[in-house]
């Protein structure tokens, strides 16, 4: 049965449309307020009562309202504002609808005092349903307007009852005048509630924005806000604002956005700016941002709903898009002490790579000129002055630990060149230039150990594949200089399958990704004898040391297999002794049932002096435990047990360091010799010369600590 069609009531009517205006007391305040500034107000107090649901009166110090406006000022589409259409595209002033007061009176006793600057004395009005009462009344006031909103939606039982909690009404009150006190510094506001002393909120008009902050916010935050501003004359916007750097975060983001002076939402620009602020916060944290937006009026979609705080205007994804990289640069800027190199560089970077980015001060190298932007978390810190563990741990007085600046280890005979500081040279590796760090280091050696003297310019750059030249027939002019073929002058060529297989198993097995870590890596220091850390774009690894030289001598052996210099001993070593001494250590794993040691020994010499031949020929040393019937395994174990010989052990280490042990040398420089061997001799070879196998990314030899992106999460949180 269809219902009979009524006319509304037109108080009714006008009753609905008012409610969709005014929805709680906070949006009349909001309405008032603009009113107040559109009067150019230095001064507007708000009093409310049960959270503005029984009384808000907002006092301003404004241009007041004309007596004979007063009968008007409360009817729909009244406005000093508008005049014509056209007008809606240049529209500054906050109301332009005349549209608030009309709705406030249609649900709300509503009483005007106002004084005009030539008025002689004020005038007073009461307005119901949009109508003026009675004529305006002479009263006493000063210069401005206050506007008395009573029983607030009296005649909307749903939205009254809706409106059951005074307590959050007034927080939302608090809300909205504490941003538009934010917002327009050089006026005072305050807010408290009808009858208290002391207002909640209270501003005065000489602060200053982040006067304001502090005072509403507090001092957690003000203290971390970064001055943004931007403007791009193209898509006719400014934008200028504080925001909170990445030392702070709450659980719920705080955005006080202004466009065109009026406070609104815009889920887009928030979800713009907390993407670039997921890479400096702890997760499910957020920032403080307070962004004032000018955009070009006639861009603004001004005719929205007066509920509908979320603004749209013309360019939104460009405008977005500036916004955000500028907040992403001020972000990156904010905190001085922090140096990066912007990763992009890294790998292959010419020259340039070694510049410095200083974010700060030249955050538009970050953002402007390269078509791919470059996120804090996908950069690596790897600047000369960059901090090793080192410089955290051991006491000043060593030489090798002061602070980088500090830091130089001066070689008595060389040229002024010839000083100094191994940061650096760790710098110059990463930016590849690998002659440099080679020449440092051979001079950095600390107990001024050049014995070659000084620099010399020859040094040619280490190979960057010494797997192919294995097979290389007799190089010419081989004036190259690694560590194991310093005496050298040409290399044997090697056709012995056994050998040959060896070093393809060690290729095939070789690692890619961790051979190109180990290729590029930061040193980050040492954990202890068999651990070090390493840093690789952004990423830590915890490196087994022992592991990683037993392999890389494994591989120097096999691969330059026949090719060892040759130390003669100014005496013949003591075989004999030597195999008993051996035969004492537990480590032998000797038992009586094996016969007597002095008899073993006898054999272990004889036994030598048969393989003198092979060993002089190809390793020039003695071994045990070595499979001496076949050749491959031979050759195989005798370049593992070799290999455990040279690779770094905690034993090896502790008797260096122990001042017992050496003679001449205190504990401390033992140490630092150890530690400058893994770093500027096992580490640097490793970026060369080391294939590393695959089981090491399993195995835990090399093992992931950490990744700056989630890193940083962490940090910053402190
Ligand atoms: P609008 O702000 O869109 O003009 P309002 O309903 O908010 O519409 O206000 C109607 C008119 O009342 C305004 O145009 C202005 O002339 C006057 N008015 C309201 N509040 C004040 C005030 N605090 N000081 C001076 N004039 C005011
Ligand atoms: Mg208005």
């Amino acid at each position: 049965m269809a219902g009979v069609i009524r006319r509304l009531d037109e108080a009714v009517v006008n009753r609905i449309a008012a409610g969709e205006v005014i929805q709680r007391p906070a949006n009349a305040i909001k309405e008032m307020i603009e009113n107040c500034l559109d009067a150019k107000s230095t001064s507007i107090q708000v009093v409310v009562k049960e959270g503005g649901l029984k009384l808000i009166q907002v006092q301003d110090n404004g241009c007041g309202i004309r007596k004979e406006d007063l009968d008007i000022v409360c009817e729909r589409f009244t406005t000093s504002k508008l005049q014509k259409f056209e007008d809606l595209a240049s529209i500054s002033t906050y109301g332009f609808r005349g549209e608030a007061l009309a709705s406030i009176s249609h649900v709300a006793h509503v009483t005007v005092t106002t004084k005009t600057a030539d008025a002689k004395c004020a005038y007073r009005a009461t307005y119901s349903d949009g109508k003026i009462k009675a004529p305006p009344k002479p009263c006493a006031g000063n210069q401005g307007t206050q506007i008395t909103v009573e029983d607030l939606f009296y005649n909307v039982n749903t939205r009254r009852k809706a409106l059951k909690n005074p307590n959050e009404e007034y927080a939302k009150i608090l809300e909205v005048v504490s941003r538009y006190a934010i917002h327009n510094s050089g006026i005072s506001f305050s807010v408290k509630k009808q009858g208290d002393t002391v207002s909640d909120v209270r501003t005065l008009s000489n602060a200053s924005t982040v006067d304001n902050i502090r005072s509403i916010f507090g001092n957690a935050v003000s203290r971390e806000l970064i001055e943004v501003g931007c403007e791009d004359a193209s898509l006719a916007f400014k934008m200028k604002g504080y925001i909170t750097n990445a030392n702070y975060s709450v659980k719920k983001c705080i955005f006080l956005l202004f466009i065109n002076h009026r406070l609104v939402e815009s889920a887009a620009l928030r979800k713009a700016i907390e993407t670039v602020y997921a890479a400096y916060l702890p997760k499910s944290t957020h920032p403080f941002l307070y962004l004032s937006l000018e955009i070009a009026p006639q861009n603004v979609d001004v005719n929205v709903h007066p509920t509908k705080h979320e603004v749209h205007f013309l360019h939104e994804d460009s405008i977005l898009d500036r916004v955000q990289q500028h907040v992403e640069s001020k972000l990156l800027g904010s905190n001085s002490s922090r140096m990066y190199f912007t990763q992009t560089l890294l790998p292959g970077a010419d020259c340039s790579s070694s510049e410095v980015v200083k974010a700060s001060a030249n955050s538009s190298a970050v953002t402007k000129g390269t078509s791919e932007r470059v996120y804090a978390h996908q950069m690596v810190r790897t600047d000369s002055r960059e901090q090793k563990l080192d410089a955290f741990l051991q006491p000043v007085n060593n030489p090798l630990s002061t602070g980088p600046t500090e830091l130089t280890t001066e070689v008595t005979a060389g040229p002024p060149e010839a000083v100094v500081r191994p940061q650096d040279a760790e710098m110059e590796d990463v930016s590849d230039v690998v002659e440099m760090a080679d020449v440092q280091e051979d001079t950095a050696k600390p107990g001024g150990l050049s014995e070659s003297g000084h620099l010399s310019p020859e040094t040619e750059p280490p190979r960057k594949r010494p797997r192919e030249d294995a097979d290389i027939e007799m190089e010419k002019d081989d004036t190259r200089k690694d560590m194991t073929a310093a005496c050298t002058p040409r290399r044997r060529i090697i056709n012995l399958t056994s050998v040959l297989t060896l070093q393809e198993e060690i290729s095939n097995q070789a690692h890619a990704n961790l051979q190109e870590m180990l290729r590029d890596h930061s040193f980050v220091g040492c954990v202890s004898p068999q651990w070090a850390l390493a840093q690789y774009q952004t990423k830590l690894y915890l490196l087994n040391t022992t592991k990683l030289s037993q392999e890389l001598f494994y591989q120097i052996l096999i691969y330059d297999f026949a090719n060892f210099g040759v130390l003669r001993l100014s005496e013949p070593a003591p075989l004999y002794e030597l195999s008993m001494l051996a035969l004492e250590d537990p480590e032998s794993g000797w038992t009586e049932e094996d016969g007597p040691k002095e008899g073993l020994a006898e054999y272990i010499v004889e036994f030598l002096q048969k393989k003198t031949e092979m060993l002089k020929d190809y390793f020039s040393l003695e071994i045990d435990e070595v499979n001496w019937d076949e050749e491959k395994e031979c050759f195989e174990s005798l370049s593992k047990e070799l290999a455990m010989f040279y690779s770094i052990r905690k034993q090896y280490i502790i008797d260096e360091a122990n001042p017992t042990n050496s003679q001449n040398e205190d504990s401390d420089s033992g140490s630092t010799t150890w530690k400058w061997t893994v770093e500027h001799v096992l580490y640097k070879a490793f970026r060369t010369y080391l294939l590393p196998p695959k089981h090491f990314a399993e195995d835990g030899n090399i093992l992931q600590l950490a990744n700056l992106p989630d890193l940083y999460k962490v940090f910053e949180r402190c």
